[in-house]
């Protein structure tokens, strides 16, 4: 079970620190409405799970920031047949930590987001939105791939589907 961590993210940046594991998909409460019933489980051996890095630093600028690698898998619902999808989640981030939002407009071109800094920072939350951030909307297997279900059943939840879109991106950040 994951260890629910908090740093200062501000501190993090300044001494290089570095943390490393590995979280369960079912630990992101956030997360549990884009997938599948964890205890369908896997095919052919996959585990499903993500190995994370948090990385702090200051980049050329003396700018602190923070570096969040996770890579893994998970188990979307594909939006045709409502089954299963194994999606692999290969993400690489950086945050650049400012006071407040003014400071975050001062470099435009570049794409790193910013995040405010805290004190306090939940570090699972964030490695949640950062995911939610790259999950796809309708995630789909393949054409041809996908196995047939009943057709009242796959009207029912595309009907729930329409109705709460997106109600979960909100939250932390970011601009
Ligand atoms: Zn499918």
């Amino acid at each position: 079970m994951f260890e629910r961590q908090f740093i200062d993210s501000l501190d993090f940046a300044n001494n290089n620190r570095e943390l490393r594991g590995e979280i369960a998909m079912t630990e992101m409460p956030r997360l549990q409405d884009k997938l599948v019933v964890p205890d369908v489980g896997f095919e052919h051996g996959h585990k499903e799970g993500i190995n994370y890095t948090l990385r702090g630093f200051r980049d050329r600028n003396g700018q602190p920031m923070l570096k969040v690698a996770l890579d893994g898998l998970c188990q979307l619902r594909c939006q045709r047949c409502l089954q299963g999808l194994i999606y692999p989640i290969k993400l690489v981030s950086q945050l650049r930590l400012v006071e407040n939002w003014d400071e975050s407009s001062i470099d435009e071109e570049d794409e790193v987001d910013s995040i405010l800094v805290d004190h306090h920072l939940d570090v699972l939350a964030l490695f949640e939105e950062e995911i939610l951030l790259n999950l796809p909307f309708a995630p789909r297997h393949p054409v041809g791939v996908c196995r047939p279900v009943k057709e009242g059943y796959i009207t029912e939840e595309i009907d729930q589907i329409e109705k709460n879109p997106f109600s979960v991106l909100s939250g932390l950040r970011y601009k």
